[in-house]
């Protein structure tokens, strides 16, 4: 079986570099894992939206990416898709520990989120968790050195890194901010820096924001490396 996919994941990464995949039409024609290509089926996604293509053949090349693109253009599975293929390709499993980082500003939004990774990732074997308020920290504690992929809000997720010795994030991957400029607003601000300083460095990272602020450009200069520049303005 892992013959198979180390086999796979060959394949797969020679196309990386090649394929464009703003000219195709279908999930299925992007160089993804089949377990990511049947949950996407299985999920109902046949087609990828605008900022989906654009970032999807980024990210798979390593690049970290600046992207900008509307509320409902799908930035959800914009980042969820390429996280799901680096842990693929690194052969990620329950011993290698948290392996992607999703920081987004609300509770509400970190829910819409899992819900949406629980279907995408439904076929692959990662485990995902929420860190976000509201819940019981001890529960929460026991369980976060386990997690490969952690959805979580800022606040929450620095209350982890700073009085838990179970946490630990040595071995990430890859970090997403999702609507970072929302986060930001919020107040988020400073806890945002301690977490990215937090961070190994030699990591990817990809950055969703609707608008480009000051200190917005502060975040991106501080938590991204030659950032590809994604900005997508769909006709609704
Ligand atoms: P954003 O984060 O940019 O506001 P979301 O990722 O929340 O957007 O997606 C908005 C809506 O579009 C969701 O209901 C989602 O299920 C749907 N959606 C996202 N991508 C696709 C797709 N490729 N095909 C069909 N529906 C999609
Ligand atoms: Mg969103």
């Amino acid at each position: 079986k892992s013959e198979l996919d180390k086999k796979e994941i060959k394949k797969l990464a020679e196309q990386y570099d090649q394929f464009d995949s703003t000219k195709v039409k279908f999930f299925k024609d992007m160089p993804l894992s089949r377990k990511t290509i049947l949950a996407l089926k299985d999920s109902g996604f046949a087609k990828p939206t605008e900022v989906q293509k654009e970032s999807i053949g980024l990210a798979l090349r390593g690049l970290d990416i600046l992207g900008a693109a509307k509320t409902g253009s799908g930035k959800t599975l914009a980042f969820l898709i390429p996280v799901l293929e680096l842990l693929n390709n690194k052969l990620w499993s329950n011993q290698d520990g948290l392996g992607a980082l999703i920081i987004t500003p609300t509770r509400e939004l970190a829910y819409q989120i899992y819900e949406t990774l629980k279907r995408v990732g439904q076929k692959h074997d990662f485990s995902a968790g929420l860190v976000i308020g509201g819940k019981d920290l001890k529960f929460e504690r026991k369980r976060v050195d386990q997690v490969n992929i952690i959805i979580c809000t800022p606040g929450r997720l620095l209350q982890h890194m700073d009085e838990n010795p179970m946490f630990t994030c040595d071995n990430l991957q890859i970090l997403v901010l999702d609507e970072a400029d929302r986060c930001l607003d919020m107040g988020f601000q400073q806890t945002m820096n301690s977490i990215i300083e937090n961070l190994p460095k030699d990591r990817q990272t990809l950055l969703f924001s609707a608008t480009q602020t000051k200190s917005l450009k502060d975040l991106a200069r501080l938590s991204l490396k030659s950032p590809v520049y994604v900005s997508v303005h769909e006709n609704a």
